[in-house]
């Protein structure tokens, strides 16, 4: 079997959480797009912890770990991120994690190069995690890029550091005028954080070519959601990979592979970080008791998030380009402390009622939206473990959500606890 488990919308869906629930049923866990510039929180038996470069899969010892091609790896955030899971008790190996000789390094010079920029451009700014992301995917399609598969040649790295950081000064110090990357430097900081993951490096392509043969089944775990894709997404308020779950398998280093399933991430309820236009927020008083609901704070940064009730036209439109099989929709007990539910069902743009979603940005941000409410249902159900259990006002809203996007929601969860969820069918 193999799974792909992808956001529909703006990223920040829960899908970590609903990847360490449904990593059980599976022999390995694939990371296969971006970098350390969004964060899964999951929380278990074993502590609450923030995953940015791992899959979710790792805190469960009997599952194999992948990091694929597709992937921009920073080895230093790596090197914190294993470190406050072994402090939590969870245990790092090669033997259950491995980095694809094939995925790219994001090295100093493009968090310096990510940060430069957004700095440059002031109040017209991206909203960049600053994490370098944006720089190392331009770098690896200009392919001026170091691979994870270089720390096994220690006798080339410094031929390739010097060809690339001459090439990156160009930009660096002649563009920004920002002091010059040393090759020295940049060479001791790979010998701290890069070469102590040598002994994970291995052909994936390999490793997951055999396992499918062995019969394992295979979960992808995307990180963002649709709206941030490269191609699909808010251009230019995406991230720089391809989120979308049809990738998975190009991304994981198995691009023959076909995928059995995709299972979106739906909200309850919209929220998004960063800038660009998000036409269902809800400001004020609205605005901020759903934030406060929803502790909708970025796992990554900390960053308050703009919240939204959940938006019809977007949601549809990525559950449609993820090709979503089935849904999970999280977060329904956040909003337990309504009286009236909100709901965008449809864009208003020119002064025509639209359900599409668009793809130019001067629409998106020219975007009204349409508003309709549904009655709340005014209880706790977070210990709802079965349909019954829920008061029909919460049926009632996750049918009309089915209905709305097309797609059949199998999962619904009604707390961050890994057990507090229900199964519809
Ligand atoms: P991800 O990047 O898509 O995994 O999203 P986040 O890291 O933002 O995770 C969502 C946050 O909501 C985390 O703090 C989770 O522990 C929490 N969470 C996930 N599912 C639920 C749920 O059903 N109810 C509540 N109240 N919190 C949840």
């Amino acid at each position: 079997m193999l799974t792909s488990i992808v956001g529909t919308n703006w990223g920040d869906e829960g899908k970590g959480r609903m990847v360490d629930l449904l990593s059980r049923d599976y022999d390995i866990v694939v990371r296969y797009q971006g970098g350390n510039n969004a964060g899964h929180t999951v929380v278990n038996d074993r502590g609450r912890f923030i995953l940015n470069l791992l899959p979710s899969g790792i805190l469960r010892p009997e599952t194999a770990n992948v990091l694929g091609p597709g992937m921009v790896v920073d080895p230093e955030h790596l090197t914190k991120e294993t470190a406050a899971l072994r402090e939590g008790g969870i245990d790092i190996t090669p033997a259950h994690l491995v980095l694809s000789s094939r995925a790219v390094l994001c090295m100093p010079y493009h968090r310096l190069l990510d940060q430069l920029e957004e700095d440059r451009l002031g109040d017209r700014k991206f909203g960049s995690t600053r994490r370098g992301i944006s720089p190392v995917y331009a770098d690896k399609y200009m392919k001026k890029t170091l691979r994870m598969g270089d720390l096994l040649h220690p006798e080339s790295l410094r031929e390739k550091v010097e060809g690339i950081v001459e090439w990156k000064n160009l930009t660096v110090e002649k563009g920004y005028g920002h002091s010059p990357v040393g090759v020295d430097e940049t060479m001791a900081w790979l010998e701290e954080y890069a070469m102590p993951f040598a002994p994970y490096v291995r052909d994936t392509t390999v490793f997951l070519r055999n396992a499918i043969n062995e019969g394992k089944s295979v979960l992808f775990e995307a990180q963002l959601g649709a709206l941030r894709d490269v191609d699909y997404g808010i251009v230019p308020y995406t991230s720089a990979s391809t989120t979308l779950a049809s990738y998975a398998p190009i991304g994981a280093g198995i691009p023959f592979a076909k995928l059995d399933q995709a299972i979106g991430i739906m909200k309850a309820y919209s929220s998004c970080v960063g800038e660009g236009p998000f036409t269902c927020e809800l400001f004020g008083e609205a605005g901020d008791a759903l934030r406060e609901a929803g502790g909708e704070y970025g796992a990554a940064t900390g960053r308050p998030r703009r919240v939204g009730g959940f938006d019809v036209v977007a949601s549809r439109y990525g559950v449609l380009m993820q090709g979503c099989t089935s849904l999970a929709l999280t977060k329904l007990d956040v909003l337990s402390y309504l009286e009236q539910i909100p709901v965008c069902v449809a864009y208003e743009l020119n002064g025509q009622r639209t359900e599409e979603f668009p793809s130019s940005i001067d629409d998106l941000n020219a975007a009204k939206p349409v508003y309709e409410y549904l009655p709340g249902f005014r209880c706790d159900i977070s210990g709802a473990r079965r349909l019954e259990d829920l008061p029909k006002a919460a049926v009632d809203y996750i049918r009309y959500l089915e209905k709305a996007v097309g797609c059949p929601i199998r999962y619904v969860s009604v707390g961050p606890e890994r057990e507090a969820y229900i199964q519809l069918f």
